[in-house]
């Protein structure tokens, strides 16, 4: 029996035996090229091949696993066309007179380790989609290579993936019905093996090292994507333990399951409303596999940062329309949008700031560009014709913000009713409560709308005065910290108290720990993935809410 220690990426046990996926050194050795204008047009017909491929997988991934995997092909197709990258596939093949094939991996070389030794982990993987993209333009130049590139298929059995680290192009070409799951020796929980594998619900471990080697292929294993062990030919004992572990883990998936058409209420008669938060249409077949109640939280901006220039009031009509409609009649809450500090899009044109996290962002760039709010606002009310759509303004600290953009609201139906175009009148109106302000005036902020949404990411890291995107802060960076679960209570009450509700559609919201809390203080929604739909669900139906205490308030 062998047991390696990797770093668990996605949570529970698989079985079965492990299948490696080859990959060659990858190497191009140079050789003269046939004049740089006959290779700068091989390069030109191989690029524009793999973008086409690119394009395809993208759509594939669409279709099959989801957006995030499809954008990152997006990606892909845009660094094989990035001005340094390619200027510097050109200035090489000018001034060496190599081969195009050499260029291109030259290029590949440079550029991947540009970014492997950047300090941004996330930064750090994309090396791997560099060294993917300039991997397929080689290939479609043709040239000679060792470098299967994926795994070789071998019977019909299922079977655990082993590999270095799996290419994005690599896991949309793997047949999914056959992989129980994945261990790599390299990457992170933000690499493509590791986001395939969360997508997909099954376990998988990287960062195992070079002790994961080929000699294992074919071996019976377990690997367990919580502990990160991987235990390879198991004794007899070993092997009871894990089966147990693993009969647990399918009794409490199926658990789950058996949630689905469940109410969303106490043992003792409490409701509270389960929802989901979205970035795309595309995510509401996942809203409705786990059964989410409604979109708590559709974060409307991605409209704006997959666009090269300003969405028009058509396309963001479908996008809104379509969430609607396939909600069929349950409450899609749109955020308005919110760009600025870690979310920037370059058409915007906004000035660079010190301090973007408390600058130009979200409602703020709305109130200061009519125009875009004005095109924002006529897409959500006339998508509001065809479901139960409420409108959600982010980033508020004042009444006057609020004030400002009900007018917006107020003219846009007006131009609307003049148009003779339908729209929901009563349709809601609510805003994020993520600023300290915003807890401080909560009760005149109540007095204006229809509901209140908590943002925990920015309340806690305005509150704590924590950015957020920084990962060093450590134990600072406390969503726990009494200060924010009180700035909670403190919304939660002045919300009854002005009788509208209030709902959390931060990260915290998913945190099961905290459900108790979130009763006693009152909560009456919580947004989340729609992967912590049913879980929440099963906790919310086993907990008595008169018992549920405010403990975690006391410092
Ligand atoms: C939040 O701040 O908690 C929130 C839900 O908004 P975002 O994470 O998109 O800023
Ligand atoms: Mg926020």
């Amino acid at each position: 029996m062998i047991i390696l220690q990797g770093k668990g990426v996605s949570g529970g046990i698989a079985r079965g035996c492990l299948l490696f996926c080859k990959k060659g050194s990858g190497t191009v050795l140079r050789e003269d090229g046939e004049g740089s204008e006959r290779e700068n047009s091989r390069f030109a017909s191989a690029q524009k091949l793999s973008i086409e491929q690119l394009e395809k997988l993208a759509e594939k991934c669409r279709r099959e696993i989801g957006e995030d995997e499809a954008v990152l092909f997006e990606t892909h197709a845009m660094l094989a066309l990035d001005d340094d990258y390619v200027s510097c596939i050109y200035d090489t093949i000018e001034k060496d007179g190599c081969r195009a094939e050499y260029a291109v991996h030259l290029a590949g070389e440079k550029f991947s380790s540009l970014f492997s030794s950047m300090d941004d982990v996330y930064m750090r993987e994309r090396a791997a989609d560099i060294r993917d993209v300039t991997r397929r333009i080689i290939e479609n130049l043709g040239a000679e290579s060792d470098d299967e590139g994926t795994y070789r298929s071998r019977g019909d059995g299922q079977f655990i993936v082993a590999a270095d680290d799996l290419a994005p192009s690599e896991t949309v070409q793997l047949d999914k019905s056959k992989i129980l799951g994945f261990v790599t020796k390299y990457g992170s929980s933000n690499s493509h093996t590791a986001i395939l594998a969360r997508t997909m619900g099954i376990p998988a471990v990287c960062a195992v090292g070079d002790k994961l080697g080929e000699i294992y292929d074919g071996q019976f294993a377990y690997i367990d994507g919580e502990t990160g062990e991987i235990v390879i030919d198991p004794d007899e004992v070993t092997r009871r333990t894990l089966d147990e572990k693993y009969e647990r883990i399918k009794e409490t998936e199926e658990h789950f399951r058996s949630m689905i058409g469940k109410e969303d209420i106490t043992l003792d008669g409490k409701r509270m409303m389960l929802y989901c938060n979205i970035s795309s249409p595309d995510d509401i077949h996942a809203v409705l596999a786990n059964d989410g109640q409604g979109i708590g939280l559709f974060r409307s901006e991605f409209l704006y940062l997959a666009a090269d220039d300003y969405p028009t009031e058509e396309e963001q009509l479908e996008a809104y329309r379509s969430a609607a409609s396939a909600m069929n009649g349950k409450r899609v809450i749109i955020r308005t949008l919110d760009i600025g500090a870690d979310k920037q899009v370059d058409y915007f044109n906004l000035k660079k700031e010190e301090n973007p996290a408390m600058g130009l962002r979200a409602v703020r760039i709305c109130l200061n560009r009519p125009d875009v709010f004005r095109t924002q606002l006529r897409a959500l009310y006339r998508a509001s014709a065809y479901g139960k759509i409420a409108i959600m303004f982010p980033m508020i600290t004042s009444v006057w913000e609020v004030k400002e953009c009900r007018r917006a609201c107020v003219s846009v139906m007006q131009e609307l009713r003049e148009e003779g175009i339908p729209f929901d009148s009563e349709c809601e109106i609510g805003i994020m409560i993520e600023t300290p302000a915003s807890v401080l005036i909560a009760e005149e902020l109540a007095e204006h709308v229809d509901f209140f949404s908590v943002g925990t990411n920015d309340l806690t890291q305005y509150t704590l005065a924590c950015d957020r995107q920084t990962g060093d802060l450590g134990k600072f960076f406390d969503p726990y910290h009494p200060a924010v679960l009180r700035a909670l209570k403190i919304a939660a009450d002045a919300a009854h108290k002005k009788g509208i509700w209030i709902g959390i559609c931060g990260e915290l919201g998913s945190d099961l720990s905290l459900l108790p809390t979130f009763l006693a203080i009152g909560i009456d929604e919580l947004s989340v993935p729609p992967s912590s739909i049913l879980p929440l669900r099963a906790e919310l139906r086993q907990t008595i809410a008169k018992t549920c205490e405010l403990d975690l308030l006391e410092t």
